[in-house]
């Protein structure tokens, strides 16, 4: 029992130290996303969503990448957005 213990947190601390770093963190390679605006219907749930301030709004209201060396790719715009406007280039 203890044994399982001690794999479960040695696993846990693994999965830390291997935080992917995707290229664009570093400024290079493609953007993190692809946005289709001519789905968009500008209803700020990708940009209220994101954890991690990516978004800007332009001024129709539509989703900009305006950090996108920020974008850890938790996925939570993409599979949020009603009209299927992001995808990843990651994943
Ligand atoms: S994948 Fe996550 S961090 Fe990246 S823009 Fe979408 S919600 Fe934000
Ligand atoms: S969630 Fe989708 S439809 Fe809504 S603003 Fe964002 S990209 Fe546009």
């Amino acid at each position: 029992m203890a044994e399982e213990k001690t794999k479960g947190q040695s696993s846990k601390e693994a999965t830390k130290e291997k935080k992917i770093k995707y290229p664009y963190q570093e400024g290079k390679g493609l953007p993190p996303l692809n946005l289709y605006l001519h789905w968009c219907k500008a209803c700020n749930i990708c940009i209220a969503f994101c954890p991690l301030d990516v978004f800007d709004p332009d001024r129709d209201g539509k989703p900009i990448l305006a950090r996108p060396e920020q974008c850890s790719q938790c996925a939570i715009c993409w599979l949020h957005c009603p009209d299927f406007v992001i995808t990843s280039n990651y994943k």
